[in-house]
């Protein structure tokens, strides 16, 4: 979202029915930060005393003003967290050892990221039943749909694709897992691409997320609205099998591309 810091306005063209916040500026305090995976970082902010509200799931673009990085002091983020988790808004990132991220990693308790926001409409649609599939970071917003489902004691199924590179990568795993136990509607499923350069045993399914796993997933639900998430590629080459051989048309999908990698 180039510009968005120097006041350009994204809300022109907005209807007034809209349902997503305006998005705008604002100044949130470092909360804490933790591992999710060998290579990604979960980063909390506070949202308390602000008007910061967003749907599930978002997007946010967070600032390091102070940060000195060949391509900017910013970067775009889908939430990870969900707004039931109230005063309070968190990312999960990638880290590439990029100087915007060694920032974060930086950042102490207290320190204000200028973060813009809500961005983005990857929008969760509780009244239809959901497939999501998650490639590698891509589940952030997913987490922050199911979190959200399950707060709010939604009774529609959801099932989560979710695909790493080695099992080690699976982000919020155990909490999904939990999850998926207490509320029998949602279901989560794992497959491992590269299990040779894994560390650990894995023995659940491997492979890419092809026709037959998707299908599989589908079966049973009526009028579900499937949802990609992820890098370019991986996105773009699910949404064209769901496209060309599964018969799904826009109104059918929402999706997400994670660029930038
Ligand atoms: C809607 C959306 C949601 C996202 N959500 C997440 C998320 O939840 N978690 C997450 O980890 N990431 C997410 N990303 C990606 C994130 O915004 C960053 O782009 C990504 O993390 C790479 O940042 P970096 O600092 O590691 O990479 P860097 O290598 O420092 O690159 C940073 C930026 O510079 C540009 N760039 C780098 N190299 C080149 C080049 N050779 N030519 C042109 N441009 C270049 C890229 O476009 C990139 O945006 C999301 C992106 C989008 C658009």
């Amino acid at each position: 979202m180039p510009g968005v810091e120097a006041g350009c306005d994204v809300n022109a063209g907005r209807s007034a029915h809209d349902p997503r916040p305006r998005p705008k500026g604002y100044e949130l305090a470092f909360l804490d930060s933790r591992m999710e995976t060998p290579t990604s970082m979960t980063f909390r902010f506070s949202t308390e005393g602000t008007d910061f509200r967003y749907l599930s799931n978002q997007a946010v673009r967070v600032v390091l003003p102070w940060v000195r990085d060949p391509w900017g002091p910013g970067r775009m983020f889908s939430l990870s967290s969900s707004p039931t988790e109230e005063g309070q808004i968190a990312v999960t990132v990638k880290m590439t050892g990029s100087a915007f991220k060694e920032g974060l990693r930086d950042l102490r308790p207290g320190e204000r990221a200028r973060v813009f926001g809500p961005l983005g409409d990857l929008l969760y649609d509780p009244r239809r039943p959901a497939v999501f599939i998650a490639g590698g970071i891509g589940i952030t917003p997913f987490r922050g749909m199911m979190r959200y489902a399950a707060d709010m004691g939604g009774d529609q199924p959801i099932v989560t694709l979710y695909s790493a590179r080695v099992p080690e990568e699976f982000a919020f795993q155990t909490e999904l897992d939990r999850i998926s136990r207490k509320h029998p509607q949602i279901d989560v499923r794992y497959t491992v691409t590269r299990p040779s350069e894994s560390k650990v045993r894995w023995n659940g399914r491997t492979g890419r997320v092809e026709e037959e796993w998707v299908r599989e997933a589908l079966e049973g639900l009526t009028r579900p609205k499937v949802y990609v998430a992820g890098l370019p590629e991986m996105a773009q080459e699910t949404l064209s099998m769901l496209r060309e051989r599964l018969g799904f048309v826009e109104d059918d999908l929402e999706y997400e591309y994670f660029m930038g990698y």
